[in-house]
């Protein structure tokens, strides 16, 4: 793995990945660093939006 990048983004929530994907596409090389174990923050959570009435619909 190479320790050089184009772009450090710090969080990998939507707005993290959406800076990556669009860095990446064009051309620039990026490191996304996110503080827990998966990306997307609450619109990966797992509350179900029925029976607590709590969720991400997009
Ligand atoms: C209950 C709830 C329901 C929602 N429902 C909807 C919906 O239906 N439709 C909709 O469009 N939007 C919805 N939203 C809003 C949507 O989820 C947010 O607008 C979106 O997640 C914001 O994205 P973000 O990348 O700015 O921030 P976040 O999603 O908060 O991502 C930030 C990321 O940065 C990481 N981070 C923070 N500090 C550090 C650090 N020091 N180092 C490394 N990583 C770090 C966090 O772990 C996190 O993954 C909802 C929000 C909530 C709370």
């Amino acid at each position: 793995m190479t320790s050089e990048f184009d772009v450090i983004v710090v969080g990998g929530g939507a707005a993290g990945i959406g800076a990556v994907r669009r860095l990446v596409d064009s051309g620039a090389s990026c490191l996304l660093l996110e503080a827990s174990q998966r990306l997307g923050c609450v619109s990966a959570c797992n509350f179900d939006p029925v029976r607590r009435g709590i969720g991400v619909q997009f």
